[in-house]
């Protein structure tokens, strides 16, 4: 699957989006967020994934596709808000 290209930040038109991933624990269930974030603090965006179980930190950079997701929701985002 092709990388998904993100559009630049819709306020302040920065190219540099910096993709971060956080782990957490619940109770029952691990939980990672894919969170892409602007130098401007204006833009954010995040995706989580839960699972029943751990979550190794090698199987969450592996996720591709929670990784493809967050970045469609960037550029939903930046779509929605340039209009
Ligand atoms: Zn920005």
């Amino acid at each position: 699957m092709p990388e998904t290209k993100l559009k630049p930040c819709p306020f302040c038109g920065s190219k540099d989006i910096r993709l971060s991933i956080k782990r957490s624990r619940y109770p029952y269930w691990y939980t990672a967020m894919y969170c892409y974030s602007c130098n401007c603090y204006g833009a954010r965006t995040r995706i989580t994934i839960e699972k029943d179980g751990f979550i190794s930190k090698d199987e969450i950079e592996k996720s591709a596709n929670a990784k493809q997701e967050a970045a469609i929701a960037w550029n939903r985002r930046s779509e929605n808000e340039t209009d």
